[in-house]
């Protein structure tokens, strides 16, 4: 099977569904590819706050609808591989081939995980990455949160509105995490930062009952009594089917230039894919609306 459309867009998150929507509304045939639930990580967010008000799924939600009655393609399909002929791009995914006259890459990207010890094990019984879904089962209780970022200070401070207490286990000396959320963490006496200090392993018998931490400086473990863990400890950009000739930093995020062009023509990328995202969801939308005008421009070509 091949079919062929002006823009193909790989990735239902808030970049992808927004890029589709400008593409279509600038009256080109756009196809949106996605392997798993519209929406990607702002389904996450309950009470999405600034301009855009409701929940994260509402906003993917009133998208996704939006490029439907546009007419856009949505095609529940995983893409393998990208590549350019002399006719344009081909997009090969699990189905079959889809061509377009540009490509946007807004596939986003995935919490990382430790690694650690029972965090798989243990995972829905415990082990959580969605602090505003599962907040509330932990409440009066006391969790661990790990990392430094600002991921990892906006959920402690989510789940600080319901927990007895929040351990912060961070392997630095100091949050790299924005100066408001420093201080607004700073405010909570019962979120406790664990400085220079790892979780080494996430222990339970039917559900998560402690986390083993141990402090970098001194060597020292200690057993944490808490019924959550959570790790925020950065993004894995989803990229594995751009082809290798394509830059990437070196935690594979795809390098684009300013008008977030790939090194391929026609090949565009936007979002938490992309090198130099700034992970808001302003930024996400703003980065599907410049990714549609240039996949425009360039189709139109
Ligand atoms: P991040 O900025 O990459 O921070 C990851 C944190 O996890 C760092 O503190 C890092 O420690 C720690 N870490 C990494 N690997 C680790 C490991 N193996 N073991 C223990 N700790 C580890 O990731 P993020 O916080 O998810 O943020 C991702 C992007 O989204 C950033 O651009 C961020 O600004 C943005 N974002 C913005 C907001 C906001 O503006 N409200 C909210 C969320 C995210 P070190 O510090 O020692 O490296």
């Amino acid at each position: 099977m091949s079919d062929n459309y002006d823009v193909i867009v790989i990735g239902a998150g808030i970049t992808g569904l927004t890029a589709a929507k400008h593409a279509v509304q600038n009256g080109l045939s756009t196809a949106n590819i996605e392997a798993l639930m519209f929406g990607g990580l702002v389904v996450n967010i309950n009470e999405l706050e600034g301009d855009t008000t409701g929940s994260g799924t509402d906003l993917a939600s009133n998208l996704m609808m939006e490029i439907t009655d546009l007419g856009a393609a949505n095609l529940s399909e995983t893409v393998t591989a990208i590549a350019r002929d002399s006719n344009g791009l081909v997009v090969t995914t699990d189905a079959g081939e889809h061509r377009a006259r540009a490509v946007i890459v807004a596939s986003g990207a995935k919490l990382k995980r430790l690694g650690i010890p029972g965090e798989a094990e243990f995972e829905y019984k415990g082990v959580s990455q969605c602090a505003d879904c599962d907040g509330p089962m932990y409440k009066d209780e006391d969790v661990v949160v790990v990392g430094g970022g600002d991921s990892a200070l906006q959920e402690a401070l989510v789940l600080a509105e319901f927990c007895k207490r929040v351990h912060l286990v961070h392997r630095g000396a100091k949050f790299r995490a924005q100066q408001y959320l420093i201080d607004s963490v700073a405010k909570h006496s019962n979120i406790v930062p664990m400085w220079n200090s790892v979780a080494e392993e996430v222990i339970g018998a039917e559900m998560v009952n402690k986390v083993r931490v141990r402090n970098l400086t001194d060597a020292k473990v200690t057993d944490i009594p808490c019924t959550g863990f959570f790790a925020y400890i950065g993004l894995q950009p989803t990229a594995d089917f751009v082809p290798a000739e394509v830059a990437r930093d070196a935690d594979g995020h795809v390098i684009t230039d300013d008008k977030l062009r790939t090194s391929i023509p026609g090949l565009f990328a936007a979002g938490a894919v992309r090198a130099g995202y700034g992970g808001l969801l302003d930024h996400a939308m703003a980065e599907g609306t410049a990714a549609a005008k240039a996949a425009c421009a360039s189709s139109a070509g």
